[in-house]
């Protein structure tokens, strides 16, 4: 039962082989052991624990299950404070298994993907999200191609999840007081190897319908249920792990829905250490960070300022004690209070709230800084403090059975728990046959997949009767390519069908055939990309390329990893710089798949010419046809001249040498590059070991750090105006420049301010040089001064003052800036 609920079962292919014993059409069809557990006759069960051969394997799996957790992980040797901090992680959404229903797609993966890999490591995490009755909607499809959105239940007693009970073994119930009355929030908790996922739901009987129904559905419903999503997660969600005895050192919001979290968490030191809000902020702020995942200002969540002052006028002004005003300016960069019409941004929020940023990619991270430059009026966009994490995949959960086999013969079971670096010298070592050998049973298996998965047989339902086109029959000798994504127009799911007969002759082609799977959601209201989902059925339908392509309908986590261990080729076509990382080639790299892909995203920073191809002129512009039809004649023309014939190059024993290589260049240098086991060590030494301390040095003897900062901050916005700079004087002296300006400071402290001197450069970081007080001077300006290389003319630089304190996050925590003239 353990083994059951605890969700590793997802990752480890070694428990497979039981629950096929058990209930082998249940776990071929479900993939889920809880479900499987839950249908296996009494009698069957006890049949089979007769069996000495699987007495054994379940005794052997258990023991190898608790000797897992007891195995000391990377984190043990990474960290050195002690206690070890603890990481509270909020998302929306979270993919760990389709047996859990409660994902759309990328931010959902990455969130399923950084916790798996977290148990791997052994980083304490515990993560919050939502349990929602029916999740994300489920596809089918009309024979034209329209797009149904149906909505199962998911009942909560089928699914791997157990509620959380307080002290005395009942359910935890949580109450949560908002303006318009009180609700009831519900706790569940996942296990996830080492880490607990807990989930909040408001189906609670005693609540009025429409609270019942916030949790009910995954992206749908209009602004205001969002905004009361939002609650529930941020405030509801901290609520719930005070409630559970955890104080977490560090909060992770993944992207900004989850913001209000840190609200309720200064409330929560509000009420430990009898300290007013603004403070419990400053504190709870050095242990807060937010991951931003879009590369458009339309994707943060922004709702009107009256929508939020109605359902958090009670909360601030009964539990934080201020203005619902002060609460507002923090998610309205800076608006007027009497404006009403500039939306409150929950991307503001969470930057105004955390004390370290960053964004999933490093073009990514150039996308944010201009994103998020209007939080920084007169700072130069390079600085705008937005670093970068590169999202990865869990690697174990992508990997194919014969990927799995192949990986541990050269590096051991045990790989993933350590740096992913040190696994792949031997796995570049391994001979071209078996990396081939593996590929094709991996391409194999997907075949099998399509030609038995009621999803690839394009079953339509149209009125009275259903008609089925026979699923195609797929060889598998033959290259097979394609893609899943959100069918979002800016993920362009219809550049392959720009010239739909020059596709069909790639796919027709005699000598060099190729097989094409793709597979893709619109969301409900998007009719847009409802269309292109329609072009492709209309293209699949053409008798000519009959039998050449497959539209795998209802994508999901069970169709992404048939589809991701089996194609030879993934294609991703994304209207740069739109996507902020993108994850799905990722999951094909540990396959032995390769990647063509529009420099976006983490493509950008991995493509290199021997290990996939690169589409597009890596230049970013606006959505233009003459791009597409650019972009598209460039993939054609690749597929045409170069990668099909290279897939089709074979030697007397019938291996393709150049493509193989390419494939063991991809699969041992990027498999670890892109991995979440990679961003989660990433995450715990940029972010949660340095935040965890900035965090307790704010929170030591009942803030007086916090205190401080917060006395020294109203200090610069009240003295600010008093600066000013004179001109600047600059002298040759040698190769240098000497450069001298007269500051004066007013009230302000020198030990208060930096003097710089700034100067852009073409690429990369600016120069930054600080310059130094001339001493002797008692009152008036103050003499500061420089030496420069001459290899730029003086008035290259500028000099500037900013503001200064050894524990606070300049410009996030204080953005004052003021240049010379
Ligand atoms: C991996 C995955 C995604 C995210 O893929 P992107 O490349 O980021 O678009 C979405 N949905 C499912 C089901 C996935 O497995």
């Amino acid at each position: 039962m353990d083994l059951a609920l605890d969700l590793h079962w997802t990752w480890n292919h070694a428990t497979d082989a039981l629950w096929r014993q058990l209930a082998p059409d249940i776990w071929d069809h479900t993939r889920n052991a809880w479900t499987v557990l839950q249908n296996t006759p009494r009698h069957r069960m006890r049949e089979l624990l007769e069996t000495p051969a699987f007495h054994d394997l379940l005794t052997s799996l258990t023991q190898a299950h608790a000797d897992s957790q007891q195995r000391p992980a990377w984190f043990e040797t990474a960290c050195t404070m002690s206690p070890a901090p603890c990481i509270a992680y909020f998302s929306m959404e979270f993919m760990l298994d389709e047996a859990l229903p409660i994902y759309s797609g990328g931010l959902g993966n990455v969130a399923g993907d950084q916790l798996k890999a977290a148990s791997d490591l052994g980083v304490p995490v515990v993560a919050v999200g939502l349990l929602y009755a029916q999740g994300y909607f489920r596809q089918e499809l009309t024979p034209d191609g329209r797009q149904e959105a149906l909505y199962p239940i998911n009942d909560p007693a089928l699914l791997p999840i157990r509620p959380v009970l307080d002290g005395g073994g009942d359910r935890l119930r949580l109450p949560f007081q908002i303006s318009t009355g009180r609700i009831w929030l519900r706790a569940w908790q996942v296990t996830v190897g080492q880490t607990t996922l807990y989930l909040l739901d408001t189906n609670d009987p005693y609540n009025p319908p429409h609270i019942r129904c916030i949790t009910t559905q995954l992206y749908g419903g209009d602004a205001e249920l969002r905004l009361r999503q939002e609650l529930v997660l941020g405030i509801g969600g901290w609520r719930l792990l005070r409630a559970l005895g955890l104080r977490p050192d560090v909060c992770h919001l993944n992207e900004g829905h989850a913001a209000f979290a840190a609200l309720e968490r200064a409330r929560g030191l509000m009420e430990d250490m009898g300290i007013p809000f603004m403070q419990a902020l400053t504190i709870a702020r050095a242990g807060t960070i937010f991951t931003t995942h879009t590369a458009v200002p339309a994707g943060f969540d922004r709702f009107a300022p009256l929508l939020v002052m109605s359902h958090l006028a009670f909360y601030a002004s009964n539990d934080l004690h201020i203005d619902v005003e002060d609460l507002l300016a923090l998610g309205r960069g800076g608006a007027p209070a009497d404006d009403m019409n500039t939306p409150f941004n929950m991307a503001y929020l969470a930057m105004r709230v955390s004390g370290a940023v960053n964004a999933v990619s490093r073009l990514h991270g150039q996308v944010s800084r201009a994103l998020f430059n209007p939080l920084f009026p007169r700072w130069p966009r390079v600085q705008v403090p937005i670093g970068h994490v590169t999202n990865g995949v869990h690697v174990p959960t992508w990997d194919s059975a014969a990927a799995d086999a192949l990986w541990t013969r050269a590096a051991g079971k045990e790989r993933w728990r350590g740096a992913l670096e040190s696994v792949e010298p031997s796995v570049h070592a391994l001979p071209a046959q078996e990396l081939w050998h593996c590929r094709c049973l991996s391409r194999a298996a997907l075949v099998a997949f399509i030609a038995t998965d009621h999803s690839a047989r394009a079953c339509f339902h149209s009125g009275e009767r259903a008609q089925c086109l026979p699923p195609p029959v797929f060889d598998p000798a033959v290259m097979t390519i394609g893609f899943a994504r959100r069918f979002a127009t800016y993920k362009r799911p219809d550049l392959l069908l720009h010239d739909p007969d020059r596709l069909a002759r790639i796919l027709t082609s005699a000598e060099r055939p190729v097989q094409l799977v793709i597979a893709g959601k619109a969301h409900p209201q998007d009719t847009a990309g409802q269309a292109l989902i329609a072009q492709w059925i209309g293209f699949l339908q053409r008798p000519d390329v009959h039998g050449r392509v497959a539209f795998l309908v209802d994508y999901d986590m069970s169709i992404a990893r048939q589809m991701v261990e089996g194609m030879d080729l993934w294609i991703n076509t994304p209207l740069r710089p739109w996507e902020a990382c993108g994850t799905s080639g990722m999951k094909v790299l540990v396959n032995g798949g390769l990647n063509v892909s529009e420099r976006d995203g983490w493509w950008a920073e991995a493509w290199a010419p021997d290990v996939g191809w690169a589409i597009g002129d890596g230049m970013d512009e606006g959505h233009d046809p003459r791009r597409d039809a650019h972009d598209a004649d460039s993939l054609y023309t690749l597929l045409e001249r170069e990668i099909v014939p290279l897939f089709y190059q074979r030697d007397a024993d019938g291996i393709p040498q150049q493509w193989v290589t390419m494939m063991r260049e991809s699969m041992t240098r990027l498999t670890g590059r892109f991995s979440a086991n990679r961003t989660v060590r990433d995450y715990t030494r940029d972010f949660y070991l340095p935040a965890a301390a900035a965090y307790r040095t704010r929170l030591a003897d009942n803030g007086a750090k916090a205190a401080a900062i917060m006395h020294w901050r109203e200090s610069l916005d009240r003295l600010w105006h008093a600066i000013s700079l004179g001109p600047v004087q600059a002298t040759a002296a040698g190769d240098r420049w000497h450069v001298t300006v007269a500051v004066t400071l007013g009230p302000v402290t020198p030990d208060m301010v930096q003097v710089q001197l700034y100067a852009d450069q073409p690429e990369g970081a600016p120069i930054i040089v600080p310059m130094t007080a001339q001493a002797g001077q008692a009152s008036g300006p103050v003499s500061y001064s420089a030496e420069v290389s001459a290899t730029r003319p003086p008035s290259d630089y500028t000099p500037r003052v900013i503001p200064h304190h050894p524990d606070v996050a300049i410009p996030l925590e204080a953005a004052h800036i003021i240049w010379q003239k």
